[in-house]
This record gives C-alpha cells, sequence and structure tokens, in this order.
C-alpha cells in the first residue's frame, strides 16, 4: 500500500516506523528538519539545556556537602549551547538513520495536496516538483509558536521558544508571559542559569493542567528561587525601555504595573500549522485551523488521516506519536485505540512535576466519589540522600471501587516515575494492588507506594494520622 507521510515530527517518522512494520511502501515528505518541533526546537534541546542547568546547580549547591571539593564553579554558556547542538544532531541524524533501516523514501521539501490522492511536493534542493499519488495519507505537520496579539510584540528582544533555545548569552532579566509548561521550563533554565525571572500568567495559576497541590509545591520552590510569579495578570503592550522592554500589565487587583527585562519571552501557546497544505483540494476540513479527524484520525477524505499537533487537543510528542501509529494501524486495516485518560505530563523542573489521569479538581467537578492519599517525600529515604525532599506523590482514587484515577507528583525522577501511575490507571488497578507490589528499597518510586498506603491513612513513614 502506498503511504504518503507529511511531517517528520514525532507524530510522521514514527508513524512511518509502523506503516513500514507494516509493510507498507512508505514516503515521507519533511519541508525543514526531520524530528520536527519535538528534536529540534522542542523536547530534546530544552531537556539538553535543563540537564545542564541542573548539573550546574547541582555541583554549587550539592558537591560541598557530600565532601567533593570542585574550586571556583562557572559557567561557559556557549559550550553548554554546543552540547545542546549536538544532541539534537545526534538524534535527528539517528531518525535518518532509522528511515533508511526501514525503507522510507524520506523527501525533503514542502508538499501540498493537488487533488483527494495526490500530494505535490517543492523540492528543497531547488530541483522542482514532483507529484505523489498515494493510497493511504497521514498528515502531521505540527505546530508553531503562537504570539500574544499585543502591541510590541514584534520587537527586537520579544522572544518565542525557538528564540529562547538559541541566545548567546545569558540575559540579565526575563519576563516570561505565559506560565504554561514551556514557560515554566524555560523560567527554569534560565533562572537556574543566575537570570533574574518574571512569569505574567492571565490565569488563576500556572501550569493549570496539573493538581493544585503539585503547582503549589513547585510555586513555593520557584519563589524561594526568587522567581516572580505574577497570576490573573494580563498583559497589554510591550515598549522599549532603557533595560530593554517594559510589559505594561494589568495586575491581579486591576491596577497597571510595569516590569522590565533585558528579554520578553513570549510562551503562550502553540497552533496548528496547516497553511499551504491545500487542504481545500483534498476535501479535509479544518476548525479554527486544526485539522478536523474523527475517533481514528481520519478527516473528511477517507483515505487521509492527520495526527499529533495539527489536530490540536493534547500538543505533546508522545501523543503525537501514539496517534500516528493509531492512524496508520486503522489505515492499514487494524483496530487502532488510544486511552486519553492516561496520557502523562510532565514538567522538567527541579524538582520535577508530573501527572497522569484525573487531578482532584477534575474529580470534584465530575462530582466522584473519591479519596485521596498524599506522601510528603521528606518521608521517603532516596529523595533525603538525594538531598531533594520537598514534593510529594498525590493519588486520587475511587472510594468505593478503590480503583486508581489519578496520580500527581512533584519530586525527584517524578517524570520517569509516573508511568507507573499511568499503567496503574490503565490497568484499572486499586491502591490495595499498588501496596501489594513490592517496591524496592531505598527508590524514591516507594513513595507512590506510601501514598496508596496513605489513602488509607497508614503510610508507613509518616507518624499516625491525626
Ligand atoms: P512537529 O514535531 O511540529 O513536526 C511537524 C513537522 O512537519 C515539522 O518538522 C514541519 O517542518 C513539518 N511540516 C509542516 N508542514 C509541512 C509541509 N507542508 N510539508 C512538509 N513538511 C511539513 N512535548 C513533549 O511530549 N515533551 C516535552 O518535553 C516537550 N517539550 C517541548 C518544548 C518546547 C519548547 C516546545 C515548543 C514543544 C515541546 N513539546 C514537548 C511539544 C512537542 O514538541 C510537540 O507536541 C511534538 O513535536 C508534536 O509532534 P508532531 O509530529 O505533531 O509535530
Amino acid at each position: 500500500m502506498k503511504t504518503a507521510i507529511i511531517g517528520g515530527g514525532p507524530g510522521g517518522y514514527i508513524a512511518a516506523v509502523r506503516a513500514a512494520q507494516l509493510g507498507a511502501e512508505v514516503t515521507l515528505i519533511e519541508k525543514q528538519y526531520m524530528g520536527g518541533t519535538c528534536l529540534n526546537v522542542g523536547c530534546v534541546p530544552t531537556k539538553a539545556l535543563i540537564h545542564a542547568a541542573d548539573l550546574y546547580h547541582r555541583i554549587v549547591s550539592e558537591a560541598a556537602k557530600n565532601g567533593i571539593v570542585t574550586g571556583e564553579v562557572s559557567l561557559d554558556f556557549e559550550t553548554m549551547q554546543k552540547k545542546k547542538d549536538s544532541v539534537v544532531k545526534h538524534l535527528v541524524g539517528g531518525i535518518g538513520g532509522l528511515m533508511k533501516s526501514y525503507k522510507v523514501t524520506v523527501i525533503n521539501g514542502e508538499a501540498s495536496f493537488k487533488s483527494p490522492n495526490v500530494i505535490e511536493v517543492k523540492k528543497n534542493d531547488g530541483t522542482g516538483t514532483e507529484e505523489i499519488s498515494f493510497d493511504k495519507a497521514l498528515i502531521a505537520s505540527g505546530s508553531v509558536p503562537s504570539a500574544a496579539p499585543v502591541p510590541g510584540y514584534d520587537l527586537p528582544g520579544v522572544i518565542d521558544s525557538t528564540g529562547a533555545l538559541s541566545l548567546e548569552k545569558i540575559p540579565e532579566s526575563m519576563c516570561i508571559i505565559g506560565g504554561g509548561v514551556i514557560g515554566i521550563e524555560m523560567a527554569h533554565i534560565y533562572q537556574t542559569l543566575g537570570t533574574k525571572i518574571t512569569i505574567v500568567e492571565k490565569l488563576p495559576d500556572i501550569l493549570m493542567n496539573l493538581d493544585r497541590d503539585v503547582t503549589a509545591a513547585i510555586r513555593k520552590i520557584m519563589k524561594k528561587n526568587k522567581t516572580v510569579i505574577m497570576t490573573g495578570t494580563k498583559v497589554e503592550s510591550i515598549e522599549k525601555a532603557p533595560e530593554g522592554l517594559a510589559v505594561n500589565v494589568t495586575g491581579e487587583d486591576g491596577n497597571p504595573l510595569q516590569i522590565t527585562a533585558e528579554k520578553v519571552l513570549m510562551c503562550v501557546g502553540r497552533r496548528p500549522s496547516t497553511d499551504g497544505l491545500g487542504l481545500e483540494n483534498a476535501g479535509i476540513s479544518t476548525e479554527r485551523g486544526r485539522i478536523l479527524v474523527d475517533e481514528n484520525f481520519r478527516t473528511d477524505n477517507e483515505n487521509v488521516y492527520a495526527a499529533g499537533d495539527c489536530i490540536g487537543g493534547i500538543m505533546l510528542a508522545h501523543v503525537a506519536s501514539a496517534e500516528g501509529i493509531a492512524a496508520v494501524e486503522h489505515a492499514m486495516g487494524r483496530e487502532c485505540g488510544i486511552d486519553f485518560n492516561t496520557v502523562p505530563s510532565c514538567v522538567y523542573t527541579s524538582p520535577e512535576l508530573s501527572g497522569a489521569g484525573l487531578t482532584e479538581q477534575e474529580a470534584e467537578r465530575q462530582g466522584l466519589d473519591y479519596e485521596v492519599g498524599r506522601f510528603p517525600l521528606i518521608g521517603n529515604g532516596k529523595a533525603y540522600i538525594e538531598g531533594e525532599t520537598a514534593g510529594l506523590v498525590k493519588i486520587i482514587a475511587g472510594r468505593r471501587s478503590g480503583r486508581v484515577l489519578g496520580v500527581h507528583m512533584c519530586g525527584p525522577s517524578a517524570t520517569e516515575l509516573i508511568t507507573e501511575g499511568a499503567l496503574a490507571i490503565k490497568a484499572g488497578l486499586t491502591t490495595q494492588d499498588l501496596i501489594n507490589t513490592i517496591h524496592a528499597h531505598p527508590t524514591v518510586g516507594e513513595s507512590v507506594q506510601e501514598a496508596a498506603h496513605a489513602v488509607f491513612g497508614n503510610a508507613m513513614n509518616m507518624p499516625p494520622a491525626k
């Protein structure tokens, strides 16, 4: 089956692998860079910089306490950026090799639909256009950063996440507009490297998709680190100022306020990238830019599927890949199925944050009869050894069924440990199942078992509940 895939991000390239595994003859068209946003200007470069920043912080704050004599520790931001670039290059190169190994034909160029079953590619090498006819096609064209349309948003010094990943020097100060995952991770990187950070968020809290206990824990830590977080605050305009830029806002109390900073970083979300795809030529509908699909990721054109950021929904790399796999499996006659209830959300701050399933606020809104178990990491030996006892593990469970409905974490390795929570929810496990599963000691993971005990008021490494 001739299968064409538009976009080489985690939605497109993983789908290409799956389609090839199922026997399809696959052509993948990518206009800019293999790996898409995720590998080039998203997940990978942010985590590479976070790794370096965290390493610096741990050396400065932990080395001496652990008997490691380092002498003066200083930052070389240029090398840090080079290391990040080399990680990206290595992983992007790996995808090229993967495509070859599955005999996927990769065409570098911009794709657009010419008709319901023909894609035209304007080739990057200047050799003109090529027409590709297909039996099935998948659009995985991703997303691009949105900008808050306030006066001054296009001034020099106003950057987006891509700009923040390629700065040549560490700014003295940065005002981050948007307290979502990307804004908070950028705040973490630059605060750790010494930038004075102010975050402006119009909603009542940062990281609104996470459980409030988790956001409260990280806000406390960020405040201690001198990051200023202004919630319920609306950006009105940006203008030039002697310090660089001034952001005019209306504060929570309705009063105007000005924040000055060397750089202003816009992290107000991303929008599907569907311009120029010629969707109208293939009978594919969109709604406010996002491609409309059914439960099998099929568009209005029965032979064309769409997955990842371009269909909106949860804009995460692992979701894009899962949707891409489900789409090509359905296209090739297999049953597809995705359980969006177990998608883990992760924030790579220090300590890390994560969540899967229902937050307590969602359980409350849905009127569920639920119980909560919380285990503070101060009671966990491994967290203490690592000097990272701020944070908690929290479990939401059905009161009568005992089933795990949500798991939320703030602590070391929270982004790794959340898979246990997602698996428990997916498998319909109860808190008793978590208790009955012997967890290794000493691990931070024991806190998941302890939070399950705490649902019954019986955490082992805590005094009795009053
Ligand atoms: P993309 O990765 O955007 O790939 C789409 C590809 O399609 C692009 O390469 C583009 O060039 C190509 N394309 C578009 N139009 C055409 C065309 N007409 N012809 C040919 N090619 C075309 N997610 C996580 O899960 N974890 C994280 O830690 C994380 N961190 C992030 C950090 C930042 C700073 C950002 C910006 C995003 C982050 N994300 C993270 C989100 C993640 O990057 C996206 O959800 C993911 O990349 C979406 O994958 P995709 O395949 O749908 O699209």
